[in-house]
């Protein structure tokens, strides 16, 4: 009798652990962490251009899971800003586990930093150094402050007395935000929702463009954070 309810208990611990280590295994693939030397290699001279200011310590490798359009389990990769890095890891992990899907989440180090090229292949990134044309002060994603997802389905579009402006070019199918169809942003979609819970500012409200696959800290928050930044 002692002995069965031995096995019994054995039996219980061992299945406990399972199930904690399936557990951890799940949170393992959401981290931070800093720029060492061999994250810093990949971005060299491509997301971080030479020209940029930013010390490294400001930015952060982040490491999240993420569903694909198959609905299998994906790795991902981002480089953002210390101040979002937190924020970044909650929004993936509960978009993760709601299902939500994101075709790839690389660096765009991997498309030599070219936004364009990034963006035709539906990749959702985060850091890509610049300052805004013609001055010097830093953009957001120059900061890491801002996260574009699922690219393609999600367009930037300005339209101008010389025509359409659209980023990246292919999306053409896309503009219509009446239509309906798979990957679209809009204020009903869980990726809206939880950015905005975070204080973001979605580039699809914006009146003179409309940037559907944009997500940034507001202004208010950016000057505080960098008030040189002008
Ligand atoms: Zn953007």
């Amino acid at each position: 009798m002692r002995r069965k309810f031995l096995i019994f208990i054995g039996a219980f611990l061992i299945m406990l652990g399972l199930l904690s280590s399936g557990f951890a295994e799940e949170q393992d693939g959401f981290y931070a962490s800093k720029i060492d030397e061999k994250i810093f290699s990949r971005i060299e001279g491509k997301s971080f251009k030479k020209d940029c200011p930013l010390p490294l310590d400001d930015l952060r490798y982040i490491h999240v899971l993420h569903k694909d359009f198959n609905g299998e389990t994906k790795e991902g990769e981002m480089i953002c800003s210390v101040y979002i890095a937190d924020d970044l890891l909650d929004i993936f992990m509960k978009l993760y586990e709601a299902g939500y899907q994101i075709e790839r989440i690389r660096l765009v180090d991997e498309y030599n930093a070219d936004d364009e090229t990034s963006m035709r292949d539906n990749n959702s990134s985060c850091f890509n150094f610049r300052f805004i044309t013609h001055t010097k002060k830093i953009s957001k994603h120059g900061l890491g402050l801002a996260v574009d997802i699922n690219t393609l389905y999600n367009p930037y579009v300005k339209i101008t007395k010389d025509g359409m402006i659209l980023e990246p070019a292919t999306a053409g199918e896309y503009v219509d935000r009446e239509k309906d169809f798979p990957h679209k942003i809009d204020e009903n979609d869980l990726c809206y929702k939880l950015f905005t819970a975070h204080g973001f500012e979605w580039g699809g409200n914006w009146k003179s463009v409309k940037d559907y696959q944009h997500f940034e800290l507001p202004d208010s928050i950016c000057s505080k954070l960098y008030p040189a930044n002008k």
